[in-house]
């Protein structure tokens, strides 16, 4: 089954004084529990297509189908709901909130879609354990280095339990024994959580952690096969 399907999906941005063609005809189908990787370099589409699954940004034309269901009808709200219960993001630059600690940046998509109490702690103690933060609960942003604050990042991802995970350029801030380890952390959690990864890079040693490498040109997505079935490395 699959858990993202882009069907002749392209994105024109013509707010500029020349229309942009940033994907041309994408079609692409993730299966659950796949970790893939798009690569090809700056400026080849790999936001703009991560940021069309995660209804940041809506497509010029094509469909993009998410666990089956087309999302081509949705509003924003209904957008809204899926980044609540089917999707995580995280992002190059982490985006965590300075005043707030480790555990409560990692709290707050919970708090947002109105959890409380005892499972929502037990939830995010889960969570700093999975990425290794336990002992920095209490810290804040400021306080964390820059692989530490992607941990807290990955961490407050996946809270929710999203079935799919976007990662945009996470290694990207990171020096590269920093990245090698947020590389090797992304590839446990299909395993830990049963979810799937899509991750952008524009770094081979990255793309090669991954099960399936799509390289992306001038808005072209060659697809590869699976290098093994994500059943097959269970
Ligand atoms: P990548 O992530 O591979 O670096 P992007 O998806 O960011 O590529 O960009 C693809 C192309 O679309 C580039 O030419 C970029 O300048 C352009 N682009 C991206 N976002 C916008 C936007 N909001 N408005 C106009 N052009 C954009
Ligand atoms: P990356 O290459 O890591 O995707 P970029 O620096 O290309 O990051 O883009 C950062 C942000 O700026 C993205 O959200 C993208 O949509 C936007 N962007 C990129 N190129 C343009 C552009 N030419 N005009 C407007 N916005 C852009």
């Amino acid at each position: 089954t699959y858990i993202v399907q882009l069907r002749a999906v392209s994105k024109i941005y013509d707010r500029g004084p020349v229309p942009v063609h940033a994907l041309r005809d994408v079609t692409l189908s993730v299966g659950t529990g796949e970790f893939l990787a798009l690569t090809g370099p700056s400026g080849c589409g790999k936001s703009t297509l991560l940021n069309l699954v995660a209804g940041l940004d809506r497509p010029t034309s094509g469909d993009i189908v998410l666990d089956g269901q087309p999302t081509g009808g949705w509003s924003s709200l209904q957008w809204t709901r899926a980044r609540r219960d089917l999707i995580g993001i995280v992002f190059q630059a982490f985006h965590l909130l300075p005043a707030l600690t480790a555990e409560e940046n990692v709290a707050m998509p919970l708090l947002l879609s109105g959890s409380a109490g005892r499972s929502l702690s037990s939830r995010v103690a889960e969570c700093l354990d999975l990425v290794g933060l336990r002992e920095r609960a209490k810290h804040r942003p400021s306080e964390l280095s820059g692989g530490e604050q992607q941990r807290v990042a990955i961490a407050r991802g996946v809270v929710h339990r999203p079935r799919l995970l976007i990662a945009d350029e996470p290694t990207g801030n990171l020096d590269s024994r920093t990245a090698a380890e947020i590389l090797a952390l992304l590839r446990s959690l299909p395993r830990q959580l049963g979810c799937t990864i899509m991750l952008a890079t524009h770094s081979d040693a990255a793309a090669r952690q991954a099960d399936r490498l799509c390289r992306m040109k001038d808005g072209l997505l060659h697809d590869h096969p699976p290098k093994t079935l994500p059943q097959d490395t269970a």
